[in-house]
């Protein structure tokens, strides 16, 4: 994915992006991530792939996994995205095997 390469979270600490949970010291870690998601130049693409995709953990486009559902719900079947496979490799293994790589920028 091209817009990867412009990806500002490759130029940071990756758990930052998956905190444990949505309280204490995991939510600002969550909005640590999500100030990093602001400034990126590319938020819009980012978000759609993780929608596209089902990303269930982490922030992603500048959205935790539980705003991403909340907007997969307000969109109308109509206009709903076709889904990547949601059973592949990845669906059998545990929650962190889940978790999609972060984009490494190249040395
Ligand atoms: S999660 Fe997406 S929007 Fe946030 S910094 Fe990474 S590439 Fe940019």
């Amino acid at each position: 994915m091209e817009w990867m390469k412009s990806a500002l979270c490759a130029r940071v600490d990756p758990e930052l992006f998956f905190p444990v949970s949505a309280a204490g010291p995991a939510l600002r870690e969550e909005l640590a991530a999500k100030r990093i998601c602001v400034r990126c130049p590319v938020l819009r693409p980012c978000l759609t792939w993780a929608l596209d995709s089902g990303q269930a953990y982490g922030v992603w486009g500048g959205a935790s996994a539980e705003e991403r559902a909340a907007l997969r719900r307000q969109q109308p079947e109509s206009s709903a995205r076709p889904r990547l496979s949601s059973a592949g490799p990845r669906s059998a293994a545990p929650p962190a095997a889940r978790r999609a790589p972060r984009p490494r920028l190249a040395d």
